[in-house]
């Protein structure tokens, strides 16, 4: 593994020395484990280290931490420390065993070995090692037959009870089955069906499966996993009416669609959190009270619940955004949205009218902002104060629809408005 290990970055590789090097005065034997082991072996990029220590984690990480004069934080989970470099983190754990009281509750912990600490995790694959000890460092530690499933492209589960312990698993073994296109091996498959009619997922705290799902629509293939999920175990954990129908995986493939538009004609604007307009997707047909309960009990930040429950609200309106409508109607109704909801509303309306009409908006109205401020009209002594929300509105109408292009042209525009408002006010 020596050859895997010089695959990483260099600084990386010579953290990995240095954390040796400290783990053998401190009497503790150290590994790096999980995901980075599974990627070194299918030489994919990954840089999130995972250390495992024989002893106390915290210790070790702080020994580091001041190696490089780096920042450390001790968790409140059991035994684990991260130190944050300036592109990277490494987290350290103490090696545990756990147990299962219920089903997805958390388990309870007590300090063990590597062995116990691979034995408890999701699947073979994620379930290896890398010695970082002097006597045998790089030596490849399998105890589990991780290595021989990675060749043979399965996702297998270290024990029978592994998805009642924790049914988020199933969500897991769907997103590493289609992010590398390996098979569920079939036992497995066999007990995701069995904890699938046990509605198992439902026993599971709706942070964990909110977290899950996140990372599931991040994937780069988020309409597969979906689907898959849909088919395997269902939606019944977001809400029982939510069915993977033709409908909406269409629609999802469609967000897929909009999202490579949106990179190569408007990647500009900025970077969307595409996974939110997944979510979007897949909660649309759900009533407003049903979405708007998911998003809190899912505690969804403020941000997310409110681009989900927008594109709830707004989606009707946007219907009947025809050829005629007026370039300054359309600022008006999407200028408030978030970029996710409008480019949800592309993927959603697939008509030519109503496309072009976002396109337009992205394109071009997108970034008008008027020149004129409240104080430039202060300061030519318009009165009185009360009109200027007016005229300031008024003034952005003229902009898009005149296409003023300077402050002056501004100002004499708001003057014209200012004076056609004074007329109107009662006297
Ligand atoms: P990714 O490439 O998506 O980050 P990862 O394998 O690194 O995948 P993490 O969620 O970062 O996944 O978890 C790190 C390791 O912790 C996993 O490789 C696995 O060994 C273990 N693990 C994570 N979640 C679970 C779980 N629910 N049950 C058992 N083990 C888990």
């Amino acid at each position: 593994m020596i050859t895997k290990l010089k695959k990483l970055p260099k600084e990386l590789k010579n953290i990995l020395d240095v954390i040796s090097s400290l783990a053998e005065p401190q009497g503790v034997r150290v590994y790096l484990v999980g995901g980075i082991v599974r990627d070194l072996l299918l030489g994919r990029t990954n840089l999130d280290l995972d250390i495992v220590v024989e002893g106390d984690a915290a210790a070790l990480a702080q020994a580091l931490a001041q190696r490089y004069s780096a920042k450390f934080t001790r968790h409140h989970a059991f035994g684990t420390a991260t130190v944050f470099f300036d592109n990277h983190k490494i987290d350290f754990a103490t090696a545990r065993k756990e147990y299962y009281s219920r089903p997805g509750v958390l388990p309870a912990v007590e300090p063990s070995d590597l062995r116990d600490d691979l034995f408890r995790r999701d699947f073979t694959i994620n379930a290896m090692a890398i010695s970082l000890n002097k006597n045998d460092y790089a030596k490849l530690i399998d105890f589990y037959s991780g290595s021989r499933d990675l060749k043979q492209k399965l996702i297998r589960v270290l024990h029978n009870r592994s998805f009642s312990d924790d049914p988020t698993r199933i969500l897991r073994a769907v997103r590493f089955e289609q992010r590398f296109s390996f098979k569920i091996e079939k036992k497995t498959l066999g007990l995701i069906k069995e904890a699938a009619a046990q509605e198992a997922l439902r026993c599971v705290h709706a942070h964990r499966l909110r977290d899950e799902l996140v990372l599931i629509l991040k994937e780069p293939k988020p309409c597969r996993n979906v689907k898959r999920i849909g088919a395997l175990t269902g939606f019944l954990f977001i809400n029982k009416s939510l069915k993977v129908n033709k409908r909406i995986y269409g629609l999802l493939c469609r967000v897929e669609k909009t999202i490579g538009v949106y990179g190569k004609k408007f990647g500009g604007l900025r970077k969307v959190d595409a996974w939110l307009i997944y979510l979007i997707g897949l909660m649309i047909g759900l009533k407003r009270e049903e979405i708007a309960k998911f998003v809190q009990e899912f505690d969804f930040r403020k941000g997310d619940r409110i681009r989900v429950l927008s594109a709830k609200d707004s989606l009707a309106g946007i219907s009947c955004l025809d050829k005629n409508v007026k370039p300054r109607d359309l600022y008006r109704k999407l200028f408030p949205l978030s970029l996710e909801t409008i480019l949800f509303f592309y993927a959603y309306y697939s008509g030519k009218t109503i496309r072009r009409q976002i396109e337009l908006f992205l394109g071009k109205l997108i970034h008008i902002r008027l020149k004129v401020k409240g104080s430039d009209l202060k300061a030519l002594g318009f009165q009185p104060l009360v009109l200027y929300g007016k005229v300031l509105e008024g003034l952005l109408d003229a902009k898009i629809e005149k296409k003023l292009a300077t402050k002056g042209e501004e100002l004499k525009e708001a003057k014209h408005i200012f004076h056609k408002l004074l007329l109107k006010q009662p006297v």
